[in-house]
């Protein structure tokens, strides 16, 4: 065996190392569900909604909103909106005739970024429970209901939930989410998690702080503070939303890679936390570190180092290892993959987060970008 193949191996041992001790904790675990003590609740609630130029399923969105299983009475609409089309326009239309739920509407000027805006909708927020949702995703009725539930009880200031449909029918997104789900049990169970998704996450209002102005990863920073500030905060599967995703490797690379460098450039300006806060710096932390940040570049490394050997060994037949990964993407980005398909879903994700860290050393990253047009058909 060349020196290559060796090196590549030890490094693809080393960077799957990790996960075998993630994957036994799981089996040991089993975690399942919420683990904080649910109990029924219906909280006063403000839903935090931002919008930019989502004309076209504003209100869709505000149907889908009013159709909550939830007395409207208890229910406040923060709109924060940075539109140049006529978004505002039609949510005031929307409300004109409306005694409940009662709307307060934030206008920009200008358009200045996600976090900045979701900074004044959090202040103008008053009431008990604050939801966040973005307007291109979908809300089951019961959703509230669930989010209130876990909030009930007194450890836990926030809750995400799990997407169970990803609307378009991307399958690698949906391989994703699955893997993903069963992460976030785990370091719920454990603890608290890490991401939080934007279609829909619930907080204790009392524990809303700032989020950083440049902030890519907004919800999940959220979160990040109110853990660090002695917050339980938690996923749990049975707080539904819906969303809507890509397959095509091109398609997908220009919203996972913006998210990716979120997170990435987040646990970075958190490395301080790192050993602190229980299980959650010394177990989810350090879990999220290797899975965004030192996973991607092994795994590149090992792609490179493993090429070199096979075709040191082999000669030319070594290329069969990076056409095979072509191959293999190729038929992961159209979702025929059967059985591995959730595989490739992970490729697909390690893909993102190198590339997002990439873009991060070149300094990218303002805090705005271009809505996927594309995507929002299917909301109308
Ligand atoms: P993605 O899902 O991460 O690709 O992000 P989206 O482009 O879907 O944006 C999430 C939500 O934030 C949507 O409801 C957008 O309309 C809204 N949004 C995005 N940028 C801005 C902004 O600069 N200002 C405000 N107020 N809302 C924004
Ligand atoms: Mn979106």
């Amino acid at each position: 065996m060349s020196p290559f193949a060796a090196v590549a191996g030890v490094l693809l041992a080393v960077t799957a190392a990790p996960y075998i001790a993630f994957l036994g904790l799981y089996a040991w675990l089993r975690p399942s569900g919420s683990p904080a003590a649910k109990s029924e609740a219906e909280p006063p609630v403000s839903i935090v909604l931002p919008t930019y130029n989502e004309s076209r399923i504003v209100e869709a969105k505000l149907d889908d909103l009013l159709a909550l299983d939830y007395p409207m009475e208890e229910v406040e609409l923060v709109v924060v909106d940075s539109s140049t089309d006529e978004t505002r326009e039609i949510i005031r239309d929307y409300f004109s005739d409306l005694e409940v739920p009662d709307l307060t509407l934030i206008e920009e000027d200008e358009r200045r970024g996600l976090a900045p805006a979701l900074n004044e909708a959090y202040e103008a927020a008053g009431r008990e429970m604050v939801v966040k949702t973005d307007c291109d995703s979908k809300l089951p009725p019961d959703v509230l209901r669930e989010a209130a539930a876990n909030l009930a009880d007194p450890e836990v200031d926030a809750v995400t939930g799990r997407n169970v449909e990803v609307l378009g029918g991307s399958g690698v997104e949906s391989g994703y989410r699955g893997v993903q789900s069963h992460i976030q049990q785990l370091e719920s169970h454990l603890d608290s998690t890490l991401i939080f998704h934007g279609p829909f996450s619930a907080f204790e209002n009392d524990a809303l702080l700032p989020i950083d102005p440049n902030s890519l990863a907004d919800d999940t920073e959220l979160a990040l503070k109110i853990r660090r500030q002695g917050g339980r905060v938690i996923f749990d599967p049975a707080v539904r939303y819906k969303e809507a995703s890509h397959s095509e490797f091109v398609k997908r690379r220009k919203q996972k890679d913006r998210r990716a460098m979120g997170l990435i450039r987040l646990l970075v300006q958190h490395r301080d936390a790192l050993g602190r806060y229980g299980k959650y710096g010394r177990a989810v932390l350090p879990f999220n570190w290797w899975f965004m940040i030192a996973s991607p570049w092994l795994l590149a490394l090992t792609l490179i180092v493993g090429t070199a050997g096979v075709i040191l060994q082999f000669g030319a037949v070594g290329l069969a290892l990076p056409v095979g990964v072509g191959l293999f993407t190729y038929l992961g980005q159209k979702d025929l993959l059967g059985p591995v398909q959730a595989l490739y879903s992970l490729f697909d994700t390690q893909v993102s987060l190198l590339r997002g860290g990439i873009d991060l050393l070149r300094g990218k990253g303002d805090g705005t970008w271009e809505v996927d047009a594309e995507l929002r058909e299917i909301y109308e």
